[in-house]
């Protein structure tokens, strides 16, 4: 499970993370950006794995095809 806070004062927000960083990331935005402020804001939750790399996947095949047919084409 990742973790990702955001601000309730501007657009920030922290990366995903685990609760807990990702709870101390927000609370150091409040401290220099609104000092004075309580850290307030939302919390969006992500059950998947947040590394993106399986949408990278069908791309990367594509590109591969290319490749094959390109060095054929040259025979
Ligand atoms: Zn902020």
């Amino acid at each position: 499970m990742a973790y990702r806070h955001w601000c309730g004062e501007c657009g920030y927000k922290t990366a995903w993370l685990s609760e807990s960083q990702s709870e101390e990331q927000q609370i150091q935005h409040y401290a220099t950006h609104h000092p004075g402020i309580p850290p307030g804001g939302s919390v969006e939750v992500n059950g998947k794995d947040p590394s993106g790399a399986v949408g990278c996947l069908p791309m990367l095949g594509i590109l591969v095809l290319f490749l094959i047919l390109a060095a054929s084409c040259r025979r």
